[in-house]
């Protein structure tokens, strides 16, 4: 089985008709970057960068951040690399955010409403994304997005955040490809409009699942009923997709569902146009890409 999957190494992600799709994989870490290539993933469909802040007593500084994003660019050599802004809350909690504690953290201050309320803290992490850009193919993703007008409102705060860089003579990419993930059901009812803002989705099934259903992903007593297949989740993976590429944008999945090769075949029909899975999938994910018709 193993030695199977090492002869798949460089092999297209194509079906037997001859449809394609990319397959990246997701990582948490920079020291995951070498499973990456190991396991020929085409790109990273998703840097959580989140463990930057975990791992810390106190806010990571632009530098310590710029080093990561800028070592992580360039050990993929030009492969895409797709960074998340912070998605702290709910299930990741850093106590020097000093953050309230809340009834229904997950549907309370976490992720993109965090950043757009404490800016600084997002700004900074901006600042090392658009400078780290120039050293590979970097492309930035919000978290938790629900509306057109956070979209915009990150926009604005982009716009500051060059016009800065560039009044201190410090180098960035201009042109930083964005993307959303599309994770909550507001953000897919709302993807025609989001589609003409953005340049890509990702569809965070994990959470998707979790304010489709309205069931606790982090409750295991529930796990009977937490079910991924659900047709109501599969319904809204369709809606995004459609959306998406009526815009003329590509759209892919990186929560856990895009390693569900029961499901491999349903996501190419829809057109899929990535998926992204942990290092250890690529490879079985490729075999399953290989044999659908
Ligand atoms: C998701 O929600 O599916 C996802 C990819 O993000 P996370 O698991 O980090 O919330
Ligand atoms: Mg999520």
């Amino acid at each position: 089985q193993k030695a199977l999957l090492e002869q798949l190494k460089g092999k297209e992600n194509v079906t037997k008709s001859g449809q394609k799709i990319n397959v990246y994989a997701n990582i948490g870490n920079v020291s995951d970057v070498g499973a990456v290539l190991k396991n020929d993933a085409g790109g990273i469909g998703l840097f959580r960068s989140e463990f930057l802040y975990l791992e810390n007593d106190t806010f990571p500084t632009e530098e310590q951040q710029f080093a990561v994003y800028k070592q992580v660019a360039e050990n993929m050599a030009g492969k895409k690399v797709i960074i998340r802004t912070l998605d702290i809350g709910a299930d990741k909690q850093v106590d020097y955010f000093g953050l309230d504690k809340e009834d229904n953290p997950a549907l309370g201050y976490r992720a993109i409403r965090i950043c757009l309320t404490r800016t600084e803290i997002f700004k900074t992490q901006l600042r090392a994304l658009y400078r780290a850009a120039m050293f590979g193919n970097i492309s930035i993703m919000f978290p938790m997005i629900i509306s057109v007008g956070e979209i915009h409102k990150i926009k604005a705060i982009i716009a500051e955040v060059k016009a800065e860089l560039k009044a201190e003579g410090i180098p960035y990419r201009e042109d930083v490809e964005l993307g959303v993930m599309i994770e909550t059901p507001a953000s897919v009812m709302i993807s025609r409009e989001l589609a003409k803002e953005v340049d890509y989705f990702s569809v965070g099934t994990n959470d998707l699942t979790q304010y489709t259903l309205a069931i606790d992903r982090q409750n295991s007593k529930l796990d009977e009923f937490y079910d991924p297949h659900h047709p109501a989740v599969l319904a809204m993976i369709k809606m995004a997709a459609d959306n998406a590429h009526a815009e003329g944008k590509w759209i892919g999945i990186c929560g856990e569902l895009g390693a569900d090769l029961e499901l491999t075949e349903e996501f190419l029909k829809m057109g899929l146009d990535e998926l992204s899975v942990s290092p250890s999938m690529v490879l079985p994910l490729r075999k399953r890409i290989r044999e659908c018709e």
